[in-house]
């Protein structure tokens, strides 16, 4: 080994002692070159700098916001939720779109998310689905975003404070029903509202739960969180506290159980064209808003035995042809998926082979059976890795299974630095 290395390193040294240099030969540029303008150098489109993206399609996000106001039909508001930058596929054209086509009132998970909106000139009440800390009252306040309450410190100091600005504090109360996530115990609603009810600024828009199963073949559980809600919103009213828009339907009991609509439901992984569960396949046509495509940035072919990418786990047959997609974990295109998962290239699967790496991945283009002389992919042809094309078709559902995970968390695992492009 020692020898290899010594060997290798005099072979170096006596080809760089004969190596042109490149100073001599580059000549500087001497007058009529051209200026960066950074304004001229802004105008390169997202793509055009990195051959990786999503495509997002707004006329899906309209198809599924329709689907879902059929399903609860008029008179019911429908709540975009469009927390964690819209599951993914971008908040602010997201929550537009979805306002466009009939949604009511936005749903979001931090303070941060809801001024994002509010800077884009977007004025549909914004409903937080968490009590923020205290300190972030004023922000809540200032930017009209309701925080949902559980605790009578908060719900005090957010009073104090909307009095020492003078303006009211819009709010949604949050009942703990059984998910035993955040809320007021559903037996306790009463109790809290009295002890800070004598708050004049305070307003209680509406009341809310959310289910822990409402995605689960069996409905046992779903069932008693539902009565608990109806009994604690029962009681608030016979205590004299309007309960104001009442709401606990997420997408599965959106699409599943239409008893518990109530005045607004709160929309997430279906408007994505996602189903929560298998039990709303074939009932509903939702149709997936996000596809992940990517250019080939270069190929090969492999002699026998060749091995692909870290680890080399991938072994040629000899005469494989590989080509490389800039795209890897970085940007949540998910390292377990490697040689799990298919790109497709001319309406055909081809397998993704080798470890996905941070930044690139490999796979493998199979030639069509019966062609004998194929056209082989070339450096910037384009390859799908989530979509459909012909009839070939990979779903964040299908890379869910093989991750061990639900859709939610692929579809908002690709990162920031895969352009958005909106169709
Ligand atoms: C995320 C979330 C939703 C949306 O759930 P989906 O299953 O994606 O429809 C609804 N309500 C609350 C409280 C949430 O946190």
């Amino acid at each position: 080994m020692e020898e290899l290395i010594n060997g290798f390193t005099g072979f170096a040294k006596k080809n760089i002692m004969q190596a042109p240099r490149f100073s001599q030969r580059a000549e500087a540029p001497t007058g009529d070159h051209l200026n960066f303008d950074p304004d001229e150098l802004a105008e390169i489109e997202p793509q055009d700098r990195r051959w990786s993206w999503l495509e997002i399609d707004l006329n899906a996000i309209r198809n599924n916001v329709r689907v879902s106001k059929n399903q609860i039909g008029y008179g019911c508001r429908l709540c975009a939720v469009v927390k964690a930058d819209a599951y993914g596929h971008g908040a602010v054209r997201v929550a537009k779109t979805a306002l466009n086509s009939g949604a009511e009132y936005l749903a979001v998970a931090t303070v941060d998310e809801g001024i994002q909106l509010r800077e884009a000139m977007i004025n549909a009440p914004i409903l937080l689905l968490c009590q923020p800390p205290r300190t972030a009252i004023p922000l809540c306040l200032g930017y009209k975003i309701m925080p949902s309450i559980y605790t009578p410190e908060f719900a005090i100091e957010y009073g104090e404070t909307a009095h020492a600005y003078g303006v009211t504090a819009p709010f949604h109360l949050a009942i703990n029903t059984g998910m035993n996530r955040i809320g007021v115990r559903y037996d306790q609603v009463v109790e809290f509202l009295r002890s800070v009810s004598f708050h004049a600024q305070l307003d209680l828009v509406g009341t809310f739960t959310h289910f822990a199963t409402a995605d689960c073949p069996e409905t046992f559980d779903f069932e008693i969180q539902a009565r608990r809600f109806v009994e604690a919103v029962n009681t608030m009213q016979a205590s004299g506290f309007d309960p104001g828009i009442v709401h606990c339907s997420n997408s599965a009991a959106l699409l599943r159980y239409p008893n518990v609509h109530f005045d607004m439901a709160r929309l997430g992984i279906s408007l994505y064209g996602f189903h929560p569960c298998d039990e709303t396949r074939g009932f509903y046509n939702l149709q997936p808003a996000m596809s992940v495509h990517a250019r080939i940035t270069d190929t090969r072919t492999l002699a026998l035995n060749d091995g692909v990418s870290y680890g080399l786990h991938y072994r040629g047959t000899g005469g494989n042809h590989i080509c490389t997609l800039p795209l890897g974990y970085a940007d949540g295109f998910n390292r377990l998926l490697s040689g799990k998962t298919n790109v497709i290239f001319e309406g055909r699967l081809h397998p993704q082979v080798g470890n996905i790496c941070m930044d690139q991945c490999m796979f493998e283009y199979l030639p069509p059976r019966r062609e004998v002389l194929p056209r082989l992919p070339q450096i910037g042809d384009e390859v799908l890795l989530v979509g459909k094309q012909g009839n070939a078709e990979i779903t964040i559902d299908q890379l869910a299974k093989e991750c061990g995970t639900i859709p939610h968390e692929i579809a908002i695992n690709f990162s920031h630095r895969m352009p958005r492009r909106f169709v």
